[in-house]
């Protein structure tokens, strides 16, 4: 591999400091020296080029740890980064997340360039709905608000009366001016927004492939090995899962939960990422393994956005036509109109 960033290596000592550093945190996650060691020089080499190039790193928590802890220079859930994207002054913003999540920087802040390091960081909920699609529900469905998940392309979004996402979908649907609310593409975030909000809900037929693995049995069996123990549940599950639960919402609301609470052990059911994550900022937390990977999100890896940084392809740059960026822009500025939580 090629040490090199624009003609300046790292010296042995830049790597020892690294590594120091890098240790610091994985060591929690029962990371060695040893590992530190493989990667040091890939997130020396991402460092210095973000300075070098003007770059910042927004990260899902949904990411690896050697990207939240090693590279990312903000990390967060699809609203937080939505709105850190607006604030970017950085010319360049390389999207540690998925392509739906790089669209939305790019359409928040078109005069950057963005750029998601694979083309496999796709999303089962982006992909399960179509520009037709929401056509069809509101010919089908007229002058019933259409609310879009943030999981929707920016085809999707352009189509939409409002964007939403985990964070503020309840206060933002009870806030829309009719008893009938068409949410799309999530059905298990469709069932549980009925109750959650009072209002006839209509939906689609897609789901999140990680939140749909896990069950109400699961969660029971959870509670009953692992007694006092705190179970958090992502709103994209099913509702089996979220009558189990002691908490529902978006992976903001579970860390604020973790945060704030007294209690010694938790168990969230969503991604692994975010225990990983919470594992390193809570150490004198227990969290109880019960995750699912994503494979769209285990798509960006250090090797990727050393890559993407130094020569990036054009596909890998995010770009979104002036018509649909435009459009999609207003369901994205409605929400933040309708939204009282600040950035997360
Ligand atoms: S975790 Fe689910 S919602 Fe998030 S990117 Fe993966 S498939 Fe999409």
């Amino acid at each position: 591999m090629n040490l090199s960033v624009s003609g300046h290596s790292p010296s042995k000592a830049d790597l020892e400091l690294e590594i120091e550093r890098l240790y610091e945190k994985m060591k929690i996650l029962h990371w060695t020296k040893e590992d530190c060691e493989l990667i040091a020089p890939l997130t020396w080499q991402i460092n210095h080029l973000k300075k070098e190039k003007d770059a910042v790193i927004l990260a899902h928590s949904y990411q690896l740890p050697q990207i939240i802890f090693g590279v990312a220079d903000y990390v967060g859930d699809s609203y937080s980064l939505s709105r850190q994207a607006m604030d970017v002054q950085a010319d360049t913003i390389v999207f540690c997340g998925v392509e739906f999540m790089a669209e939305t920087a790019k359409i928040l802040n078109p005069e950057k360039r963005v750029l998601l390091p694979s083309l496999k960081a796709g999303c089962s909920l982006a992909e399960g709905i179509s520009a037709e699609d929401i056509k069809n529900l509101r010919n089908e469905y007229p002058g019933v608000p259409i609310a879009c998940y943030v999981n929707t392309s920016a085809a999707v979004k352009a189509e939409c009366d409002v964007c939403v996402t985990s964070s503020n979908a309840i206060e933002i649907i009870k806030k829309l001016d009719s008893d009938k609310v068409i949410f799309v593409p999530d059905r298990h975030m469709m069932k549980n927004l009925g109750p959650l909000t009072g209002k006839h809900i209509i939906g689609w037929d897609a789901e999140c492939i990680v939140h749909d693995q896990f069950t109400g049995e699961q969660v029971q069996q959870l509670r009953s090995e692992n007694a006092g123990i705190k179970i958090l549940a992502h709103t994209e599950c099913d509702p089996s899962v979220v009558l189990e639960s002691d908490y529902v919402g978006s992976t903001s609301g579970m860390i604020e939960y973790v945060r704030t609470s007294n209690e010694d052990s938790y168990a969230l059911i969503t991604e692994c990422g975010l225990t990983e994550r919470l594992k390193v900022e809570f150490p004198n937390k227990t969290f109880i393994g019960s995750c699912v990977l994503c494979p769209y999100m285990k798509a960006i890896n250090l090797e990727n956005t050393l890559e993407v940084l130094r020569s990036p392809q054009p596909e890998q740059e995010i770009n979104v036509p002036t018509d649909i960026a435009t459009r999609a822009k207003a369901s994205l500025e409605k929400m933040f109109e309708m939204t009282s939580i600040p950035t997360g």
